[in-house]
């Protein structure tokens, strides 16, 4: 159950020290104004943000997984490059949590320039759909974490799970996918199917893939 995880009442109760320590030395001191800007939801095994990390080196990012063992997994991973590499990897660090129902105990209106969901968890029998990480509820909710001009990005290999997300995206009034050029100018999108865990498993696979890639907008009646 959710009782085995500590949840911050609000994201002002994030304590980022013990994050990311280089960038907040010490427990409650807020002497960086950096916030976390991007989060990958589910991350299994953090290829992701390992990719992310070096690419963005001023970016604080964080990967979200319900899976203890997996989490904790990641945390050392993400320990032994930091020793491994000084002054490397200190703006990646892993939460083990519920993103489903804990993203507003993380994240303020408006704080994330990109969410990632990455190859999630299929749930394919109609009765789950309520588990799909991607609904039209959620999306309510990561539109208002997410800054006008950010991005959510998802990819998978099945394709009704692809269809299903991308409906969900251009129904929402607050989506809009991103254009041809636009994708093949953003250096992130290809590392949705190359950098993840999955994502090498499906291309050694040779499976398909279906991403959908949208901007959060703002409301027609929102400046
Ligand atoms: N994104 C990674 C990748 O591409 O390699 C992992 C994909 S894996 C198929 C889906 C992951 O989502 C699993 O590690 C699972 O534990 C995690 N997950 C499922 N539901 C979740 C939830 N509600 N909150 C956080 N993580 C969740």
């Amino acid at each position: 159950s959710d009782s085995h995880f500590p949840v911050p009442i609000s994201p002002s109760h994030v304590d980022h020290s013990l994050h990311y320590p280089q960038y907040f030395p010490s427990s409650g001191q807020a002497d960086s104004c950096k916030r976390i800007q991007f989060a990958d939801i589910g991350c299994g095994f953090g290829g992701l943000l390992l990719s992310l990390s070096t690419l963005f080196p001023e970016t604080l990012m964080i990967g979200m997984e319900l899976r203890d063992k997996v989490t904790e997994y990641v945390k050392e991973r993400i320990l032994a490059l930091r020793a491994a590499n000084p002054g490397q990897y200190q703006n990646i660090s892993v939460v083990r949590t519920n993103s489903m129902k804990y993203i507003p105990n993380y994240f303020e209106k408006g704080q994330l320039s990109k969410m990632f969901f990455l190859f999630p968890d299929p749930h394919f029998k109609e009765k789950n759909h309520r588990r799909r990480v991607i609904s039209p509820h959620l999306l309510d909710e990561y539109a208002y974490a997410l800054q006008v001009g950010g991005i959510i990005y998802t990819i998978t290999d099945v394709e009704e799970l692809g269809d299903w997300m991308k409906s969900c995206l251009e129904n929402h009034p607050l989506f809009e996918a991103l254009s041809k050029e636009e994708l093949e100018a953003d250096p992130v999108v290809q590392l949705l199917s190359s950098a993840t865990e999955e994502g090498q498993k499906v291309a050694r696979n040779e499976g398909q893939t279906f991403q959908a890639v949208f901007r959060r907008i703002a409301s027609s009646d929102q400046t």
